[in-house]
């Protein structure tokens, strides 16, 4: 009998907001059942129907500093003026536990992880589970007509969304894989495509 072998996944994906990121991330979850999200922090304040502990842990600036200081993030970073950070625990206890691990971080925390992870050994867990997929809008018009349905922030939010987006876009070049997220049925086939494969992916000389 030849077995697949296991391995966790450390799946990072980014996406302007508005990109239909959450939910691909939803269906993602609720098929892999041995995924696991990666709750980060933040300092921005709740949404409508956004729970502390599940979609977020909603704390403010000094809590968050307090943690920055205690290197409890893998990456940290600010993003639309707020603070953002993934908890190291949260992956540890993934990989320990045999499980994938998906986080929804942006473009400037997947470059920390990339960066943190280039030095280790190519045999390291985290390293040869890393997988980074980039969901791009059709283009920005769509984005910010979706920002517009989605009705959760008002004009000058959504132009800040944007002119960020602009330059988020800029940096699909630095991820394994890349979805334009056109029509979210394809999009989603795509990703679930990327993390199958990525389990039947043969590591050579450990990587
Ligand atoms: P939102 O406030 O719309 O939930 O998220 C805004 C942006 O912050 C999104 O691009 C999201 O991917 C990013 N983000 C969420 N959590 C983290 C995190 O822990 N680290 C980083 N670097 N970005 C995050």
């Amino acid at each position: 009998m030849i077995e697949l072998p296991v391995r966790s996944l450390l799946v990072i994906v980014s996406a302007p907001s508005g990109g239909g990121k959450t939910t691909l991330c939803e269906r993602l979850l609720a098929e892999f059942h041995q995924m696991v999200y990666s709750v980060s922090c933040t300092t921005r304040a709740p949404r409508d129907g956004e729970i502390d502990g599940t979609d977020y842990y909603f704390i403010d600036d000094k809590e968050f500093e307090r943690r920055v200081q205690n290197d409890e993030f893998i990456e940290h970073a600010t993003v639309h003026g707020h603070r953002y950070g993934t908890l190291r625990r949260f992956i540890e206890r993934g990989f320990a536990q045999g499980r994938d691990v998906l986080m929804d971080i942006d473009v400037q925390g997947a470059a920390q992880i990339r960066n943190k992870l280039t030095p280790l050994p190519p045999t390291d867990p985290l390293r040869s589970g890393f997988v980074d997929a980039f969901i791009a809008p059709p283009s920005i018009e769509v984005l910010r007509r979706r920002l517009h349905l989605r009705g959760k922030d008002t004009d000058d939010v959504i132009e800040r969304r944007v002119r960020q987006a602009e330059n988020e876009i800029l940096r699909w070049r630095d991820y394994r894989y890349l979805i334009v997220n056109d029509r979210l049925d394809a999009s989603y086939d795509a990703l679930r495509s990327i993390v199958v494969a990525e389990h039947h992916r043969l590591l050579k000389n450990g990587a």
